[in-house]
């Protein structure tokens, strides 16, 4: 066998094995499928900043390829938030369109619904496995291009709808309140997406919210001394072991 011969057939053989380790290994992408409320899709930037902020957490956190993709058609609401628009009309229209009734086409993974409701009203999301649901559309829409900003960004009204949005995709896709992570970072407090604006409720909500502490090592820090809060918009290593 000549040289080049040689080389040919093991690189053919090299290509092969790769080719070969991939498809047995590689999971299933995950689907997430996105839908607007009528009101939230007439914000131009949303789809855009939906995609470039979930898109990278999600890619980062997964081994699995992710696909967002983002539903045709709107969906009419008679509120875009509180706990019956979000918490149960989404859920049975996401439940009819998987028997074949009704308006949506639900894929298996994530059933997200982004409405224009007021983040800063309670409830802000709604998550079960496989289905999201979460206001602030228009503050989301607000944020620069995700590519613009680092993964750790000063406490806002738009960034903290941002992150509530990776907060009820994280529940949809298996992680909860425990594997979020809150660290010092010099005077500042920063929050994990799993964790989310609970770092900073009243004590009330955070015992209700937070009691069983994180899964991820270690107390979350309180925030006396820190004077300045921010939100990481990516998951926690350890949420990223639970998703999915
Ligand atoms: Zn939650």
């Amino acid at each position: 066998m000549n040289r080049r011969a040689f080389l040919g057939s093991a690189g053919v053989a090299l290509s092969l094995g790769v080719a070969g380790r991939r498809a047995a290994s590689t999971p299933d992408p995950v689907v997430v499928r996105v839908w607007f409320s009528e009101s939230a899709a007439t914000h131009d930037a949303l789809e855009d900043r939906v995609e470039g902020y979930l898109g990278a957490a999600l890619d980062e956190a997964l081994d699995a390829a992710v696909e967002l993709e983002f539903a045709p058609s709107t969906v009419a609401l008679p509120h875009e938030g509180g706990k019956a628009s979000l918490g149960m009309d989404w859920p049975v229209t996401v439940a009819e369109g998987l028997v074949g009734l009704g308006e949506v086409d639900p894929v298996g993974d994530v059933n997200l619904l982004v409405t224009d409701g007021d983040p800063r009203r309670q409830p802000a999301g709604y998550a079960r496995p496989h289905v999201a649901a979460a206001t602030g559309g228009a503050y989301i829409a607000r944020m620069p291009p995700a590519e613009d900003l680092s993964a750790v960004v000063p406490y806002s009204v738009p960034a903290a709808a941002t992150q509530l949005l990776l907060h009820e995709v994280g529940h949809a896709l298996g992680a909860t309140h425990a594997h979020g992570t809150a660290r010092r970072e010099g005077d500042a407090l920063v929050a994990s997406p799993m964790v989310g604006s609970y770092l900073w409720a009243s004590e009330r909500v955070r015992e209700a919210q937070l009691a069983d502490g994180s899964a991820c090592g270690g107390a979350y820090p309180s925030d006396d001394g820190a004077s300045e809060r921010r939100l990481g918009l990516r998951y926690a290593d350890c949420a990223a072991g639970a998703l999915r």
